[in-house]
């Protein structure tokens, strides 16, 4: 992906830079209101990344040795990851054959008395059906892995408005970048107080409030430590790059929706199925993926093929239980996981796609598979 920077980041960050405040200040507190506003939720905690965010989330829900939390195998490794990460098992439940997202039925055969926590993904931006994955958690706290889903709407709101916790990313794979960079959600204000100082040491008082008292804007204030925290920061380098891109997040998704849709089209005559938006919701398409009919060549081939012709396209998104680090972890069948790691490709979809490319990618696309375009 080719992340949409302007001179305006690249000022924003200069003017950081000469500020002299580059760690975790003025910017971060600044671009937290910005996102939170956005998504619709009445707190937002920046963090070092998503994974930072994911695992600071399950925390603080008390995830920990011995609990288990439900995730779908059908994600970056990150999500299974950051379950491990506290100490935790992530318990894999296959995905809707259609959407990509986990599925509701296939989470309630995988909740048992120690499952602490659901790990709901909304995958490449498609939106996951929050309300039916509640439905059938029970007390179950349903955590939200937004990291690809900055501007993607359920049911005619921002996804992340109404979470529990929602966890986004930054990295410049995502829709909306600060380089490396994070973000917690939350409706709650004592947890979101909690976390600004679990991502700080456990330090209970911040640095900008420091410095605020340091300047004489209010009392000195000697900060404690009353329990074990972490450096998950964000410094105000990366907010500043974040609160221009924020402002920017309706317009970058309109425009990939505007090429999804002409995907959609140059498409149809091939019969190819690719992801599109849910009932209930609209993606960012972060991620555009086709799946692959059993008539065609192997996923490799497809790829190779792409290349040749010039066409970056890449596999679909990937299967956990599949790689080493999770080999001999049990799961139940995953059937639609499988088939959509083993047979969907992602396409091409930035800012610098013109039309021609559009009609370039999918007529390499119909050779590849050997189909008649017919167009
Ligand atoms: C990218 C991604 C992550 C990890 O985000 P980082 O900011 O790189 O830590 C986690 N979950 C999903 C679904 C992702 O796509």
């Amino acid at each position: 992906m080719v992340p949409m920077l302007g001179p305006e980041e690249a000022d924003a960050v200069a003017e950081t830079v000469r500020s002299g405040w580059v760690a975790d200040g003025p910017r971060v507190v600044a671009f937290e209101k910005a996102f939170a506003e956005e998504v619709g939720a009445a707190h937002a905690v920046a963090v070092s990344n998503c994974t930072t965010a994911l695992h600071l989330s399950l925390y603080l829900l008390g995830v920990g040795p011995g609990a288990e939390v439900v995730v779908p195998s059908l994600s970056f490794i990150a999500s299974a990851n950051a379950i491990r990460h506290t100490g935790a098992t992530p318990v894999f439940a296959d995905v809707d054959p259609v959407t990509g997202n986990m599925d509701p039925a296939r989470v309630a055969e995988a909740i048992t008395p120690r499952t602490k926590a659901i790990l709901l993904v909304h995958q490449g931006g498609q939106p996951a059906d929050v309300e039916a994955m509640r439905a059938v958690a029970g007390d179950v706290p349903v955590v939200e892995d937004a990291a690809c889903a900055a501007g993607s709407r359920l049911r005619g709101r921002p996804v992340g408005a109404g979470a529990l916790l929602a966890a986004w990313s930054f990295h410049p794979r995502k829709v909306l970048t600060t380089g490396e960079g994070g973000m917690i959600t939350t409706d709650d204000a004592e947890w979101a107080a909690r976390l600004r100082r679990l991502r700080s040491h456990g330090m209970s008082v911040s640095a900008a409030d420091r410095h605020a008292a340091e300047q004489g804007a209010s009392k000195i204030v000697l900060e404690g430590y009353e329990e074990t925290g972490f450096n998950y920061r964000m410094t105000d380098v990366q907010a500043a790059m974040g609160l221009v891109q924020v402002s920017r997040l309706a317009g970058i998704v309109r425009g990939r929706r505007e090429m999804a849709a002409r995907y959609h089209e140059l498409l149809a005559p091939l019969g190819l199925r690719a992801v599109r938006d849910p009932s209930y919701g609209e993606s960012n398409f972060q991620s555009f993926w086709v799946e692959l009919p059993d008539s065609a060549p192997s996923l490799i081939d497809v790829l190779t093929d792409l290349a040749g012709a010039g066409v970056s396209a890449r596999r679909g998104i990937m299967a956990s239980h599949l790689e080493g680090a999770y080999a001999g972890h049990p799961h139940p069948p995953l059937p639609h996981t499988e088939r959509l790691t083993s047979r969907s490709i992602i396409l091409p979809l930035h800012h610098e796609l013109t039309d021609d490319d559009q009609r370039t990618v999918v007529d390499a696309l119909a050779k590849a598979l050997r189909l008649d375009p017919g167009i």
